[in-house]
């Protein structure tokens, strides 16, 4: 089967073995150098000084590294600008709700780009937010938001960042470097192509704060300093951990992040326009999307589920749009062990499928 759903994604032959590797308890020394490697590795993809930086480990999904990010990296006395247009950005506000974080929202529709002179306009009427929250990869549509002029305009005021780069961390460029960033979220089991179960947040060690935390088991701090003295707090998903290793060796063999996202750029090119000679459209312009996942109208001739139970009879999962998307759109991801005559295969399947159907 091949999955084009963002995440959990088809694994390649080595990510699949390594975890089978020998049994492990997670307090012998095995692991902590296991540990310590993951954490080192995911560092070195974007290059990130570890004196200056952590990665830090937490046993869930991807919304576990996020809701860990922003319970544990706003301080009590914080106020947050959580700026949302799609499904997760939406879901950074829940979490400061539950939480009761005091918070504001820069709203904006699920296909809208984000408006940096609203943003500004915000931060600026409200001298007292201290750090902002958004979305880099906006997997409901597909969207790359602008994260270097969010950055801009967030480190000019000295706003700390909180971004999720769930989507997109491994195969987009993330510009740390460029200042405002104090943490980013991400998963194994996205573009690192690894398994589900280890997520985590890398931070600037300097933006951890040390007062009274939120919660137990999200409290970044707390799993911090435990890695850095080599032990997990709690029971780690240890073979998800062998995986991840051996996952971020095979991105560091083909090229790190740059020659993945040529790959997935190659993928997602072949897929447009395979699709639109069948007449298939976009749903967003030219040049707005990620390179990891694309959305895409659904072909009138078909609802979403006789086109996906059709694919899937023939070894393709694609995924179907979120809330008001749901009947209107699919979408495609190239995260994963997929290759060109993968995506070859599934657009000839495609054309049979759509040559098949009524018009209606
Ligand atoms: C997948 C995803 C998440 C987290 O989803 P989980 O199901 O918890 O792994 C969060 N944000 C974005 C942008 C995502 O694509």
């Amino acid at each position: 089967m091949i999955l084009l759903n963002p995440g959990p994604v088809t694994l390649s032959e080595r990510v699949r073995k390594a975890l089978l590797s020998s049994d492990l308890c997670h307090r012998e020394e095995e692991f902590s150098k296991l540990q310590h490697t993951v954490r080192e590795e995911l560092l070195k993809i974007y290059d990130l000084d570890p004196e200056q930086w952590a990665a830090i480990l937490i046993t869930g999904s991807g919304t576990a590294a996020v809701e860990a990010m922003v319970t544990s990296l706003l301080p009590q006395k914080g106020r947050l600008l959580i700026i949302e247009n799609g499904v997760y950005g939406e879901r950074i506000s829940k979490i400061a709700s539950i939480y009761g974080i005091d918070h504001l929202k820069l709203s904006h529709g699920w296909v809208e780009e984000i408006d940096i002179y609203a943003l500004e306009h915000r931060l600026d009427e409200n001298a007292d937010i201290t750090h902002a929250a958004v979305v880099h990869h906006e997997t409901t549509s597909g969207r790359l938001n602008n994260l270097g002029r969010i950055q801009d305009a967030c480190r000019t005021r000295d706003v700390s960042l909180l971004v999720d780069t769930v989507s997109s961390f491994g195969a987009e460029d993330i510009l740390f470097k460029d200042g405002g960033i104090s943490g980013c979220a991400a998963t194994a089991n996205k573009c690192l192509h690894g398994v589900p179960g280890v997520s985590f947040v890398i931070a600037r060690r300097d933006a951890l704060p040390r007062g009274r935390a939120r919660n137990l088991y999200l409290d970044l701090n707390m799993y911090c300093q435990q890695q850095d003295l080599g032990s997990p707090p709690f029971t780690p998903a240890v073979q998800t951990c062998y995986a991840l290793a051996e996952a971020l060796k095979e991105l560091s063999d083909e090229g790190g992040w740059q020659k993945r996202q040529q790959h997935y750029a190659a993928l997602i090119g072949m897929i447009r326009d395979g699709l639109r000679g069948m007449g298939i459209k976009p749903l967003l312009a030219e040049g707005e999307s990620s390179v990891v996942l694309q959305s895409f109208c659904l072909p009138r001739k078909l609802s979403y589920h006789e086109f996906h139970d059709r694919l899937k009879r023939n070894g393709f999962v694609i995924y179907a749009g979120q809330g008001v998307f749901a009947r209107s759109i699919f979408r495609i991801s190239t995260m994963g062990a997929i290759q060109r005559d993968d995506m070859q295969r599934f657009l000839s399947v495609t054309r049979e499928i759509l040559a098949m159907s009524p018009q209606r």
